[in-house]
């Protein structure tokens, strides 16, 4: 074994001579109380080690033994339903406490090694399999059904399978003719992404239910999205409504806390969340990975990975996994820090010069695959919605910058918007999204042909209005001709009666596509005739004289399937009502 020993200590980071032979990324467990670290830079015999825990009390001479092997992450059921810290090791499911949940060089397991699973066999004698075959089943939670997967490099002819019946994740559940023998669990190196046959094109949209993501700035099943903004302007509001509300089967959700209390927030509040889908608890297909306030800076590095390495294992059963990281701005300063005390050459802002390539290496392991294993029908998805927290909410620096080269969406909260109560501040101007091309097909396929019209016409009329508050601002809103004062009208409508969305209403905190689709509708619908009486000679006061507008209003607290049974037939009243108004 590699055992050396501490030769200088500087804060999370230690370095470590007499420790020939070990690699980078190798797990160590450092002085006596066995803190464990990851070796991150060797020279020579010696080691600079990162330490995922408090490194008080450490001396100099003090030893640090390797463990020869990376950060692995243990994988089978019981990973649903369970709080982890960022490196696995499971934290009790705690309100009021505060600081250490865990003691320091504590090794735990990650899964309940005492807990039966009833497993089913699938796999039969005599068949060749290979990584990503299922060999076997457990229900996992009321809904989802933990696939028992032959290890990515593991292949073989199974001579044995146990019958179905109740075992714990340690016994063996298959052998094969050369005497490999699986369990329920796997492990995985986390820096490593798990492999894949192919990737798919992401044309399945990411529904979430909101409806300036789903109708403006949509984003594909194994896309990813970046939620930058100041602080209270949204982040972790809006991802816990997609936490809640995404068309996903499995939430992955990382926290990485602000402040102290930040991360207790999440750990008491996450699993008070109801499915709202089921009513059956959130957690119950949810794991949540959160650094908690003990654990210094290097931990947050463990945890992105820990949480992608979970969300890899889900998406190779074939199911949708959604990864929410809140935020990533705190593993970027941890990676500043880190970088700082090896006294790395600094890039912009202190960063370091490989910031852009880690965090596009992270982003990169969402996608929707083909996973491993014979069944080709079998399709899996990471999609990944990292928020990110610049300082003041200035976007220029290099977090968002960097985050925002590598994401496919950018969802940029608005402080303004914030200020004015206008939520979810997400800023229609500023945010924007590559996967339109994609999935606005199958909205029109599966929506409406004219889903793709509909949200150009609504963004231009937003632009337009921005324009015309420039020159309202100069010369007064009289100044405006009724076809301009229209879109000033129409765009209030966009922004209150449909971007506005209120995330703790019950009925409007999700908001079904082909609402979302109608809503929009009827808003242009009023607009088309509103313009064209305007053309008649009637005064845009007649028009805002009728009920109209405040039927519009009430559109997204609707209940949604009596609006969706309402909306059609209100688009052709209004048509008409407008229509007979007379010009006097
Ligand atoms: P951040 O994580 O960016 O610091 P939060 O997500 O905690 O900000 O949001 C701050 C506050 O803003 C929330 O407590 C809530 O009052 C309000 N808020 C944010 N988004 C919404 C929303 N979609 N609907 C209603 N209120 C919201
Ligand atoms: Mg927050």
């Amino acid at each position: 074994m590699i055992t050396g020993k501490i030769s200088k200590i500087t804060g999370p980071v230690v370095v470590a001579q007499s420790m020939l032979g070990a690699r980078m990324y190798d797990v160590v467990r450092v002085g006596q109380e066995g803190l464990m670290g990851e070796v991150i830079r060797l020279e020579g015999d010696l080691a600079t080690i990162q330490v995922y825990e408090d490194t008080s009390g450490l001396t100099i001479g003090d030893v640090v033994k390797s463990t020869e092997g990376p950060l692995m992450v243990q994988l089978g059921p019981g990973l649903l339903s369970s709080i982890y810290d960022g490196v696995q090791r499971p934290l009790p499911v705690i309100a009021e406490q505060h600081g250490d949940f865990i003691e320091r060089g504590t090794v735990a397991d990650a899964l309940d090694r005492e807990r039966k699973w009833a497993f089913e066999p699938v796999a039969e004698v005599g068949q060749q399999v290979a990584g990503g075959d299922v060999i076997g089943t457990t229900p996992e939670g009321q809904t989802i059904l933990h696939k028992i997967m032959v290890p990515p490099k593991t292949k073989g002819t199974v001579s044995w399978v146990a019958p179905a019946g109740e075992y714990t994740v340690d016994e063996v559940v298959a052998k094969m003719e050369d005497g490999t023998e699986l369990t329920m669990v796997q492990e995985w190196a986390v820096r490593q992404g798990r492999p894949y046959v192919r990737k798919l094109d992401p044309t399945h949209p990411f529904t979430t239910g909101m409806r300036i993501l789903d109708t403006f700035f949509p984003i594909a099943l194994g896309g990813n999205a970046i939620i930058p903004g100041g602080f209270g302007t949204g982040k972790t509001v809006t991802q816990q409504s997609l936490a809640k509300w995404a068309d996903v089967d499995i939430i992955v959700y990382v926290g990485c806390g602000e402040r102290g209390n930040e991360m207790t927030e999440v750990l008491t509040e996450f699993p008070e969340l109801e499915d709202p889908r089921t009513n059956a608890p959130l957690m119950d297909r949810t794991v949540l990975v959160a650094n908690t306030s003990n654990m210094p800076v290097a931990a947050r590095e463990a945890s992105i990975y820990v949480g992608a390495t979970l969300a890899e294992y889900y998406r190779d059963m074939g199911y949708s996994v959604a990864m929410m990281s809140d935020s990533t701005s705190r593993w970027g300063e941890a990676l500043r820090e880190i970088s700082g005390r090896l006294e790395e050459m600094p890039g912009e802002e202190g960063y370091p010069a490989y910031l852009a390539t880690r965090l596009a290496s992270f982003y990169e392991r969402s996608g929707r695959v083909q996973p491993l294993g014979s069944d080709a029908e079998r399709v899996g998805s990471v999609t990944m919605v990292g928020a990110v927290s610049p300082a003041g909410g200035d976007m220029s620096e290099p977090m968002t910058q960097n985050s925002l080269r590598v994401s496919g969406a950018f969802w940029a909260l608005d402080t303004s918007l914030a200020h004015r109560r206008h939520f979810p501040a997400i800023s229609w101007t500023k945010s924007y999204t590559l996967y339109l091309g994609q999935v606005g097909q199958w909205y029109a396929e599966n929506v409406a042909d004219d889903w793709n019209e509909l949200r150009d016409r609504a963004m231009f009329i937003l632009q337009k209005e921005t324009e015309l508050q420039e020159i309202v601002q100069l010369v007064g809103p009289d100044a405006l001709p009724e076809s301009e004062k229209i879109i000033l009208e129409v765009a209030r409508m966009l922004r209150e009666d449909f971007l506005q969305q209120f995330a703790f209403d019950d009925i409007d905190a999700y908001c079904p596509p082909k609402k979302q689709y109608w809503m929009l509708k009827t808003v242009l619908t009023f607009y088309d005739a509103a313009t064209s009486a305007l053309n008649r000679g009637v005064s845009l006061r007649q028009i805002l004289e009728l009920t109209i507008k405040d039927e519009i209003a009430v559109m997204k607290t609707t209940p949604h399937d009596e609006a969706l049974e309402k909306l059609p037939a209100f688009n052709l009243k209004l048509t008409e009502d407008i229509a007979e108004i007379e010009v006097y």
